[in-house]
């Protein structure tokens, strides 16, 4: 079999049963990123004896009779935010530089267990600020379907990974919409779960009350079984959530007689038409295939985006304050106190939207601003949290775009924050939400650009935000990896 046209699940199943070796798919992979990635950016850490290893330790105990994990062989591109111990960790920053971290994220440890292969660390916008990878301190990422075009952000590397087959499986992070924004603009999938599924522990925290751990795989299945992999509640992590883990890739059945709500805000002005095009079409795919469309309200969703960047500013002021130059990472030498060795670091350490997002959060936290901001987007937040509470009551699913538009062009909006803010306005209110959310590939613009459909489920309910994806999947079957590569 062709490993560029193989499933993770496929890859699993041969390496199992000998049909390959998990060293063969790893040098595989490994000679696909050594041609490929110089054109596309997605790693930013490529080891191959650590992979080698991965591989073969998977070989052994397969040779020893040992029955093998889910992810036996698959090889896995890691987002350099996730802790790998003894790798390096740099979160696409300066600061972090030269950080291998003494432990590993629970994430990791699961993957790892499963008889994952880690193929490399996947480059991202810096500490997961931002929606196009531009903002990495080591250079932008590519999207494959045009290398002049972003592949979204912050998890580009991922995404990208995902799109050009140098990875089956990929792992991301997602405070904003930085697993489904990249899915949609790579035309690959991407999920990202309820608050609390995933374990953060040893993911380097940006805004911890959103951050969540996600997978993306070019189809629904691998998604499936990758989150059945990382799911569950770990004591290291006091929010992750004390509920079963439940087998995903068995959810994926029909979707006759489901319920899905169309937000009439998610159709307003700022959405691209041929993104709008798409999307309508898809949900007449869905109505041929049995379920229900039925438009539901979100009213606060204008409030999102204002919501989001004093709440995920706020806790990325304080989160931040650990680089200081002393604990770890990059220090500022031949200063004259530690004060100034403090502000030197952090000076030359950040780059210009991390230090913008500290100062933001640092004034919506002052005193005399901290009600006014803050406390307000907090209140915010929680109507946002009620609207889907309320549409929920009607509908099984909400699906709409992911984003406004398709790629954008390198440099278009690096200039203007504001702009790039408004890149988030469709996934946001998710992780203000807690809710799970996955974004599917549906088709593509004139111009062959990827566009993403979103589905967003109940808290806890993967499974039925799966279902939907993985039937639509099934019935449009749109490629996921660009032909010319
Ligand atoms: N683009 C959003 C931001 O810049 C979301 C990032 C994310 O989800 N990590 O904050």
């Amino acid at each position: 079999m062709d490993l560029l046209c193989a499933t993770a699940v496929d890859v699993s199943r041969m390496v199992a049963s000998g049909e390959i070796s998990a060293r063969e798919v790893a040098r595989f992979f490994l000679d696909r990123i050594q041609t490929i990635d110089p054109k596309i950016h997605a790693f930013l850490h490529v080891d191959p004896d650590w992979t080698l290893s991965l591989a073969d330790a998977v070989d052994a105990k397969r040779a020893a009779g040992k029955p093998l994990g889910p992810l036996a062989g698959v090889p896995v591109a890691l987002k350099d935010i996730l802790c790998t111990k003894g790798i390096p960790t740099t979160c696409g920053s300066k600061i972090l530089e030269n950080f291998r971290p003494p432990y590993a994220s629970t994430c990791v440890e699961k993957l790892l267990a499963a008889d994952a292969v880690f193929v490399g660390k996947a480059n991202m916008d810096e500490f997961a600020m931002g929606s196009s990878t531009e903002n990495s301190a080591f250079g932008p990422t590519a999207n494959p379907w045009d290398t002049s075009r972003i592949p979204g952000g912050s998890s580009g590397g991922s995404a990208a990974s995902i799109a050009a087959r140098m990875a089956l499986v990929a792992i991301g992070s997602d405070t904003g919409g930085s697993i489904r924004q990249p899915a949609a603009l790579c035309g690959v999938v991407g999920m990202k779960p309820t608050y609390g599924r995933v374990s953060r522990y040893g993911l380097v925290a940006f805004a911890s009350s959103l951050d969540q751990i996600g997978p993306f795989a070019a189809n629904v299945r691998d998604t499936a079984r990758t989150l059945s992999v990382i799911s569950g509640r770990d004591e290291r992590d006091s929010t992750s959530i004390d509920a079963g883990v439940d087998d995903y890739e068995a959810a994926l059945t029909d979707v006759k007689g489901l319920r899905i709500g169309v937000p009439k805000e998610y159709f307003a002005e700022g959405l691209d038409s041929e993104v709008e095009s798409r999307v309508r079409e898809a949900l007449d795919v869905l109505k041929g295939l049995g379920a229900e469309i039925v438009e539901v309200t979100l009213p606060h969703t204008s409030y999102a985006v204002a919501t989001y960047y004093i709440v995920c500013t706020a806790e990325a002021s304080s989160n931040l304050a650990r680089y200081d130059g002393v604990h770890y990472g990059y220090r500022k030498t031949g200063t004259p106190d530690i004060i100034e060795l403090y502000s030197k670091t952090r000076e030359a350490g950040f780059g210009p939207e991390v230090k913008r997002r500290i100062m933001l959060g640092t004034f919506v936290l002052s005193s005399g601003f901290y009600d006014a901001y803050y406390t307000k987007g907090l209140k915010v937040r929680r109507l946002i949290k009620q609207d889907f509470d309320d549409a929920f009551k009607s509908v099984d699913v909400i699906a709409g775009p992911t984003t406004p538009t398709a790629a954008f062009r390198m440099g278009e909006k690096v200039e203007d924050p504001l702009s790039m803010y408004l890149c988030d306005i469709f996934t946001i209110s998710t992780n203000l939400a807690g809710i799970p959310g996955i974004s599917v590939p549906c088709g593509f613009t004139s111009g062959g650009l990827p566009v993403g459909l979103q589905f967003m489920g109940k808290v806890l309910d993967e499974k039925t935000v799966l279902k939907v994806a993985a039937a639509y999947e099934q019935a449009t079957n749109f490629p996921t990896m660009p032909e010319n590569l």
